[in-house]
């Protein structure tokens, strides 16, 4: 039988269409990183790479008791700067992040946080994902910060195709008014967070149930199992008289270690 054929999305529409209930269902728009200032939400940001916001606002009490301003995080001890945040993961790199990001803000910027994104983007561990978060929570300008929650969910809603997070911010942004921008993004993290999770997402409670073409579809989750074809087997015997090139065994690379190993990316 032939596959039943979706309708086809007007992704403008479809975008306008989702905003529209977004702003019902989350009327209140809230960015989950606790701050009082842009310099505290460009740190907590910037330690929010690979790590819940939860987490981040569990260890930012003591980083801006202990480092209020750029000149203080500036001049930090590392090792203690390390021992304070060490909880929110790949802690030397984020170290060295808060410390260059801190020393730019006072080499360049006269201690300020500056709006701009193409200056957000030039201090260290500042991608546009973090420049947009600054923009749009503390400056009000626009801003549409792609996380891994609003690429996923535009894809599902059908707001676009990309994978590229540059690509989804700037075909959404045609899609928006700039004032929508921010609270956009917030508003679909919140969603994916509460109702469209990467697993199971509840369709049966979701708003958009009724015009999104992934409603109902089964997530197909990677999967843990080792493939049939590459389970252990028990080494055959070689011949006694066969000369076998020897193939080195191959690592083992378990995700500790890789997890270990890699540094966070520009967010
Ligand atoms: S209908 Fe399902 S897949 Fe679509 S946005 Fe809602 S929860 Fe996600």
């Amino acid at each position: 039988m032939a596959a039943k054929k979706s309708p086809k999305i007007d992704p403008k529409a479809q975008t306008v269409e989702v905003a529209r209930r977004l702003a019902i269902s989350f009327p209140e728009v809230i960015c989950e990183l606790d701050h009082r200032n842009a310099f505290e939400l460009l740190s907590a940001t910037i330690l929010s790479a690979q790590c819940t916001d939860a987490r981040v606002n569990m260890v930012t009490p003591a980083l801006f008791a202990r480092y209020p301003d750029p000149w203080s995080l500036a001049s930090a001890d590392v090792s203690e700067l390390e021992g304070i945040i060490r909880s929110t993961g790949f802690y030397a790199s984020k170290a060295k992040n808060l410390m260059g990001m801190a020393s730019e803000l006072v080499e360049r910027f006269d201690g300020e946080v500056p709006s701009d994104l193409d200056d957000l983007v030039t201090l260290p561990g500042v991608g546009r994902k973090t420049g947009n978060v600054v923009r749009s929570v503390v400056f009000d300008l626009p801003g549409l910060p792609v996380d891994t929650h609003v690429g996923r969910l535009s894809r599902r809603l059908g707001l676009t195709k990309h994978e590229d997070p540059v690509k989804v911010e700037l075909q959404l942004n045609d899609y928006l008014p700039g004032s929508e921008w921010g609270p956009f993004s917030l508003r679909l993290i919140l969603h994916g967070r509460r109702v469209c999770d990467a697993r199971k997402p509840k369709c049966d409670e979701c708003s958009m149930a009724d015009i999104c073409p992934s409603a109902g579809v089964p997530v197909t989750a990677p999967t843990t199992k080792r493939p049939a074809s590459s389970k252990k087997t028990p080494a055959k015997k070689t011949p006694a008289k066969k000369v076998v090139a020897k193939t080195p065994a191959k690592k083992v690379v378990t995700k500790k270690a890789v997890a270990k190993k890699a540094a966070p990316k520009k967010k």
